[in-house]
């Protein structure tokens, strides 16, 4: 058995509403049950508050997260602002933002570094495009990745990875058991090689199309620490068999 406990995490993207927070209490009731996996939901900024009112022992997280503590930086959210809201975790590095919004490795590793010293758990993501994977490059690509993107560890926050291969991500198509294991093994040595016997105790979750029907047998590929869920997280029919794949 695994040393590190399983994660879910739910990635609610530019979805969601106050009526929908209405799904939180199945999902609520359901990691309760699930008693040796953390479950998470991150909704939009709008409602990580309300979210986090009536969460019933669920994590509520953000999707990104400011460098900066304050500033003149309009439109951005900060990590003490996110903990203040009740925040719990942040995902950081998602390939959405790193297209949309031009991230770089350098930029998703200071907001990982600034979630990490305020104590929140950071989902720090890499993954290849379509292009990388046809091209054989793959592992370089999230190598370089990881090597760019991944902050000092130590801090009161704890960090995680999700490998989310770009092509995998909203498509339905998930990548292979064999693909997810290789490239799981890639960055645990990757980690291990960095950061040592702390290396082996980072959780690495697998994203890209999870759903009820491939949970299982995503879960039970060595150094997979559980999930990041995008569609399949917006409502508890969906999400809850997830949970229950990784209990
Ligand atoms: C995601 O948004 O991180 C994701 C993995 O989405 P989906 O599960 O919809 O592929």
């Amino acid at each position: 058995m695994s040393v590190r406990r399983k994660l879910i995490a739910g990635n609610w993207k530019m979805n969601g509403s106050r009526a929908q927070l209405a799904e939180l209490s199945a999902i609520a009731a359901a990691a309760r049950e699930a008693a040796g996996v953390d479950v998470a939901i991150c909704p939009p900024f709008t409602l990580i508050s309300l979210a986090a009112a009536r969460a019933g022992g669920l994590a509520i997280g953000a999707q990104d997260c400011h460098q900066s503590d304050s500033g003149a930086h309009t439109g951005n959210v900060s990590a003490p602002m996110l903990k203040e809201a009740g925040a719990r975790l942040t995902i950081v590095g998602h390939s959405e933002r790193r297209a949309d919004q031009h991230e770089s490795d350098a930029l998703v590793s200071a907001k990982a570094q600034a979630a990490i010293r305020h104590g929140l758990r950071t989902i720090v993501c890499v993954g290849e495009s379509e292009a990388d994977r046809a091209a054989g490059r793959a592992g370089k690509v999230v190598s370089a990745q990881l090597s760019g993107s991944l902050p000092d560890p130590e801090g009161d926050g704890e960090m995680v990875v999700a490998y989310e291969p770009i092509w995998a991500i909203g498509t339905g198509k998930s990548a292979t058991t064999a693909d997810v294991a290789e490239m799981h093994a890639l960055i645990r040595a990757h980690l291990i090689d960095n950061f040592g016997d702390r290396g082996g105790r980072i959780r690495i979750l697998y994203g890209g199309s999870v759903k009820a029907e491939n949970a299982a047998e995503l879960f039970a590929v060595d150094n997979v620490d559980g999930a990041l869920v995008g569609g399949a997280s917006l409502t508890a029919e969906q999400f809850v068999p997830i949970i229950q794949a990784a209990a």
